[in-house]
């Protein structure tokens, strides 16, 4: 049985790297693989242009899974993370750093949070109703409805409810009074800790997994024509054509269906609604030994960017001796201001913001850069659920298995793409068996 991989980011990678008969072959659009999780190191600086990335989870197998590739190529940090809250370091999460807002704000986040628990979760529409009722007035207005609309690009009351319990988690109440009380809490404490790559940046994850199937892997192999002959799967770039028992796809869900022949109409158009975003990643060199301590910071503001990360502080090796950096997200959609923007007027946007929150004075800025991605967030609107669902019934029910991000569609970190391809090489080597 020969297994056809479509796409070589970090799922396609995992899912290979897992199989137990060697009869695969991974076909990768790009001349390289790694997806998101790819890191550019220039002038000594090492950046994730796909947006900076950190090693985390609650998940166990796939934490240890994630350590082991890596091997001693591993740094341990505690996160140190701030919400700019006009013009204040807000200890994050928000409703675990109240006491850092003048008191009056304070006081009307505690009292809010305190509203909403007695009046009890009721039945959120949108995320918007969703952050009012878990949050209350106070921490909603102020933070995560302004966040949530800056990083999706879309009104809150847009915004669907099923992905956010798991991301944005409730505290308990006397976390939540004790950071008013300036006595100190930690919230989504699974992150508090977290590993980053000493060399090479998030690629490094890849390039391991990359280094197990390496003679397995056709790059520049772009999917465009799939369709099933008898029992076998043809697939085509356009020019060659390899022939498969099963398919495995990793790649996003509209690139696939665009491949396929005789996807229902109904089927192309969930498809076509299901949403995601892409970001733009600005890179900065800072000819400064230690610009800060911190991690990353959320911007609710109007700064262009949602977060900026400072790498040079994931790993003493990111940054050349005596010197910072910083990456800054901003992420857009295919038509808006931002899409039809240069990167050099985004990269002086940027600066410009940063300068003026004088985070990063523009003088020490010796090295910059721009990377997109325009797959980068699955994006959970109101009729995400049932477009989704959809999509993946289909593709499931026509054979093809799904595994990753933007094949699976949903919103997965690195270690539940992890999870899922283990899951899937599993299913796929018992088939293996089987036939
Ligand atoms: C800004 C940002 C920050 C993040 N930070 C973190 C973090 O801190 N921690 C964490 O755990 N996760 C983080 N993530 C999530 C993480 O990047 C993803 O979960 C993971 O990289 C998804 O891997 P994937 O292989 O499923 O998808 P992708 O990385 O998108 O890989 C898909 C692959 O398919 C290829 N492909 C596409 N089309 C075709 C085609 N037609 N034919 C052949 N190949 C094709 C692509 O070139 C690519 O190599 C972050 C994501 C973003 C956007």
């Amino acid at each position: 049985m020969k297994i056809g991989i479509l796409g070589g980011g970090l799922s396609g990678l995992a899912l290979a790297a897992n199989l137990k008969r060697g009869n695969f072959e991974i076909l990768e659009a790009e001349g390289e693989c790694g997806g998101l999780c790819r890191s550019m190191r220039e002038e000594g600086y090492t950046f994730d242009y796909g947006g900076a990335h950190i090693i985390f989870s609650r998940d166990k197998q796939a934490l240890s899974y994630m350590l082991s590739l890596l091997g001693d190529n591993l740094e341990a940090r505690r996160r140190n993370t701030k919400v700019f809250y006009k013009g204040r370091l807000v200890k994050y999460p928000f409703e675990n750093g109240l006491s850092g807002l003048p008191v009056a704000e304070n006081l009307e986040c505690l009292s809010g949070y305190a509203l909403a628990l007695a009046a009890g979760k009721g039945n959120p529409k949108n995320l918007e109703e969703w952050l009012r009722a878990r949050f209350g007035k106070g921490i909603a207005e102020k933070y995560l409805i302004p966040y949530n609309e800056k990083i999706w690009n879309l009104p809150a009351e847009k915004l669907g409810t099923s992905w956010a319990g798991g991301r944005i988690p409730q505290p308990p109440f006397l976390d939540v009074l004790k950071a008013s009380l300036g006595l100190g809490s930690e919230g989504y404490k699974h992150q508090l800790n977290f590993y980053y790559p000493k060399e090479l940046g998030i690629q490094s994850l890849t390039l391991a997994l990359e280094n197990k199937v390496r003679s397995k892997i056709t790059r520049n192999f772009r999917v465009r024509k799939i369709r099933k002959e008898g029992k076998k799967w043809l697939v085509s770039d356009g020019k060659r054509e390899k022939e498969f028992d099963q398919i495995a796809s990793t790649i996003p869900i509209h690139y696939l269906a665009a491949a396929m022949e005789g996807v229902p109409k109904g089927v192309r158009a969930s498809i076509s609604n299901l949403k995601f975003n892409s970001v733009a990643t600005v890179m900065l060199g800072i000819n400064s030994p230690k610009l800060n301590g911190i991690s990353w910071m959320y911007f609710p503001g109007n700064e262009p960017f949602n977060r900026t990360a400072f790498p040079g502080n994931f790993s003493s090796q990111a940054a050349p001796e005596g010197k910072s950096s910083a990456a800054a997200e901003i992420t857009y959609r295919e038509g808006d201001k931002v899409s039809r923007m240069s990167d050099e007027r985004l990269k002086e946007e940027t600066i410009a913001a940063l300068h003026d929150d004088k985070i990063i004075n523009k003088s020490f800025i010796g090295y910059s850069a721009v990377r997109r991605s325009k797959y980068a967030y699955v994006l959970q609107d109101l009729g995400y659920d049932g477009n989704a669902a959809a999509a993946r019934n289909y593709m499931t029910e026509s054979g093809i298995h799904l595994c990753g991000r933007f094949s699976e569609f949903r919103y997965l970190n690195m270690d539940a793409c992890i999870s899922s391809a283990l899951k899937k090489a599993d299913e796929l080597n018992r088939f293996g068996v089987r036939t």
